[in-house]
C-alpha cells in the first residue's frame, strides 16, 4: 500500500517532469494538458459550485451540456477495460463505474452507464447523448480541443506486452515489428507516430492480445492495469518492465459546461480527501 502510494506519487512527479521537458508539439501530441490550471498540477482550483443545481437548470445551456432533465448522469464508457470498466454478468462494474456512482450520489443524480466503442465517447458527449466520459481516458491536448477534463483521478502508464521469449525488450526493439493497439487510444497514437513500426488497430484491447497470442502481431501497447488483466487471462505473454509513457486519467465533460465540471471536481476532491477514491481503487487493484 505504502509502496503503491509512493510509486503513484513518483508517477505524478514523472508526469510533471515529462511535461516540463515536453517541447515538440506535433499533431499527435498526447502529453497531458498544458491548460491554464498548470500542467501536472493535481488540484487546480475548481470553481465553487452553486449550492443548488438541479439538472433542469441546464436547459438554457447549449445542447451539448444539457443534462437529462430527470437528473440522470449519463456516463459513456467502453466496458472492455478491466479493472476500470468491464462486464460482470450484464452489469458494467469497475473503478470508473464506482467512482462515477460516488460522484452521482454527491450530485444527487442517478447514474446511467452507456457502453460504446472507445472512439464514440467524445462524440457522445458532444452530441449531448452522454454527460460524462469515464473510460480510463487519458487527458491529451488533442482531446482538450473537443472536451474539458476534470482534475485527474489517477495516473497510468502505457506498457508493451510480448510473447514470453520474445526478442523485444523495450520500445527501441519495436522498429520493424507489427504492434497491436486499441483503436483511438493513446497507445494507438504513440505507436502510429513511431517510425518503422506497423500498427494494427483493434476495437478491443483483448482482441489485440489474442492476435499476439496467436503470433499474428509481435507486441501490444496498452494501459498498464488492463494489460495485467489481459495477460493473466492469456497464455504465454508477459509485460515488459519498461513503461514508456505516464498518463493521467480524468473525466471528460462537454466544453463550456463549467457548472457540471465544477461540481464534479468538488465531488472528486471530497472523495479523495475522505479516502473513498483510494478505497475504490484498492478494491480492484491489489498492491504488489
Ligand atoms: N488511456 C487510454 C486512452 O485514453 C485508453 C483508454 C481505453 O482504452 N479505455 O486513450
Amino acid at each position: 500500500m505504502k509502496k503503491k502510494m509512493i510509486s503513484m506519487m513518483l508517477c505524478a512527479a514523472m508526469t510533471a517532469a515529462m511535461l516540463a521537458g515536453c517541447g515538440g508539439n506535433n499533431a499527435a501530441d498526447t502529453s497531458a494538458p498544458a491548460a491554464e490550471d498548470g500542467a501536472g498540477e493535481e488540484t487546480p482550483e475548481a470553481e465553487a459550485p452553486e449550492a443548488e443545481a438541479p439538472a433542469e437548470e441546464n436547459t438554457e445551456a447549449e445542447d451539448a451540456s444539457a443534462a437529462p432533465a430527470d437528473g440522470t448522469l449519463v456516463m459513456a464508457t467502453n466496458a472492455y477495460f478491466e479493472p476500470y470498466e468491464y462486464y460482470e454478468g450484464d452489469q458494467v462494474v469497475g473503478i470508473d463505474v464506482e467512482m462515477a456512482q460516488a460522484v452521482a450520489d454527491k450530485l444527487g443524480m442517478e447514474l446511467k452507464v452507456e457502453d460504446m466503442e472507445f472512439d464514440s465517447i467524445i462524440p457522445a458527449i458532444n452530441s449531448g447523448k452522454a454527460n460524462i466520459g469515464v473510460a480510463g481516458m487519458t487527458v491529451t491536448e488533442d482531446r482538450l480541443k473537443n472536451v474539458d477534463f476534470t482534475n485527474p483521478y489517477t495516473t497510468a502508464t502505457q506498457v508493451i506486452i510480448v510473447q514470453e521469449g520474445s526478442e523485444i525488450t523495450g520500445e527501441a526493439d519495436l522498429t520493424g515489428k507489427t504492434v497491436g493497439v486499441q483503436l483511438g487510444t493513446t497507445g494507438d497514437i504513440y505507436v502510429s507516430d513511431m517510425d518503422g513500426v506497423t500498427v494494427e488497430q483493434y476495437n478491443k484491447g483483448m482482441d489485440a492480445v489474442q492476435a499476439l497470442t496467436t503470433g499474428k502481431i509481435d507486441a501490444v501497447v496498452i494501459d498498464n492495469e488492463p494489460a495485467k488483466q489481459f495477460v493473466s487471462k492469456a497464455e504465454g505473454l508477459k509485460i515488459l518492465e519498461e513503461e514508456f509513457v505516464t498518463e493521467e486519467y480524468a473525466i471528460a465533460i462537454a466544453k463550456g459546461n463549467e457548472e457540471l465540471l465544477g461540481k464534479i471536481n468538488t465531488a472528486l476532491d471530497e472523495l479523495t480527501a475522505d479516502g473513498t477514491l483510494q478505497a475504490i481503487i484498492d478494491k480492484y487493484i491489489t498492491a504488489e
